[in-house]
């Protein structure tokens, strides 16, 4: 793989976070991939208090690791089962990569030139249709995406 895809798959997956994780979602993420390296926190008595001593509210009062996948899990669910991503324009897609039409010669595969004699399309080399850039098109899996949005370890769980 290479640096583009990973940048065009860093930016779906940021595209993807700001569109469908609310930020009790996005806690969730946080907490549980806290909790998924370092141990639970609620295992000792450290969120045992809703609050703090300044009165602020303890942001691990009433985590629970399982709450929080099954959270995330349902943020998930719009994720499309693939994607495509396009190295060559850094982009992405959730539909098949087409057939493009040649917009010169109106798939035809001929214009005409400024003698009237038909010729072959120069745009599209006579083809009247461009395939699309296979080369250059990566088919991503759900779990992939997942791992991207989430974290690679806490993907496991969701
Ligand atoms: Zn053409």
């Amino acid at each position: 793989m290479n640096k583009a895809y990973d940048r065009v798959l860093e930016t779906f997956a940021k595209d993807y976070r700001k569109q469908h994780f609310d930020a009790e979602v996005a806690k969730a993420v946080r907490l549980a991939n806290y909790d998924l390296h370092f141990g639970p926190p609620c295992a000792s008595d450290c969120c045992a208090p809703a609050t703090d001593e300044h009165g602020n509210e303890n942001e691990w009062s009433g985590f629970s690791f399982e709450e929080a996948c099954i959270a995330i899990k349902e943020a998930l669910e719009d994720l499309p089962s693939k994607l495509y991503i396009d190295v060559m324009c850094e982009d992405y897609s959730d539909s098949e990569p087409q057939y493009e039409d040649c917009p010169v010669c109106d798939k035809s595969g001929m214009t005409v030139n400024d003698e009237g004699d038909e010729i072959k399309c120069d745009n599209c080399n006579g083809e009247g249709i461009f395939e699309p850039d296979y080369e250059n098109i990566y088919e991503v899996e759900r779990l992939q995406l997942i791992k991207a949005i989430v974290g690679k370890e806490l993907s496991n769980y969701v």
